[in-house]
């Protein structure tokens, strides 16, 4: 499984990105997202389809604001196709206390990060993969800064931080155990994880 994972994203990180956003832009990079992922797995995709054009605009918005859809096909879809367009800061929201954080370059939510030569925590952006020093304590997606709902455990090379207040997952990889930060594959067993929890399988 995260070898499939594994290269889907590896092929989707060769797609050049584009301007935007508009939804013939985002309809262009959903297509060019669709046929990149059924190159290297086949089906992966078929369980999804779109909604109608303003419910897809309104779902891209959503999902750029950390409102991820419940259809996991369709949200991984709609990301992936998301990560190629570019977007300005949202300037209304930024990282600091009590704030979910934030890409400074895009506005974007972080999904995986990593631990530097010093120890220090990234994150990168969801959708650019700027990288942004993290709050030393506090979950970027709810903003909890309390130190007993914030815990994580160690799977080497990997860290795996876990909100409690709002139960999500945030998988960093430690370079001081594994030098070479590679995206396509952090990202692989970063879904796996999200998979784990939704269906309680083996990772
Ligand atoms: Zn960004
Ligand atoms: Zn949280």
């Amino acid at each position: 499984m995260v070898e499939i994972l594994e290269a889907v994203h590896r092929r989707l990180s060769l797609l050049p990105r584009r301007s935007g956003p508009s939804v013939e832009v985002l309809k262009q990079a959903l297509e060019e997202v669709r046929e990149a992922v059924e190159e290297v797995a086949p089906g992966f995709l078929s369980g999804a389809t779109l909604p109608p054009r303003e419910k897809l605009l309104e779902d891209a918005h959503r999902l750029r604001q950390g409102e991820v859809p419940e259809d996991s096909a369709y949200a991984f879809w709609l990301h992936q196709a998301l990560r190629l367009i570019s977007w300005q800061a949202d300037h209304g929201k930024t990282s600091g206390e009590g704030w979910p954080e934030r890409c400074p370059e895009c506005g974007g939510f972080p999904d995986v990060g990593y631990l530097d030569a010093d120890g220090h925590r990234f994150h990168l952006c969801a959708f650019c993969d700027t990288p942004f020093r993290a709050l030393r304590l506090g979950c970027p997606y709810c903003g909890e800064t309390r130190a007993d709902q914030l815990v994580y455990y160690q799977e080497d090379p990997y860290r795996v931080y876990v909100c409690r207040s709002c139960g999500e997952r945030l998988l960093v990889q430690d370079l001081r155990l594994k030098g070479e930060l590679d995206l396509p594959a952090l990202r692989a067993r970063a879904a796996l994880y999200a998979l784990a929890e939704e269906k309680d399988v083996e990772v």
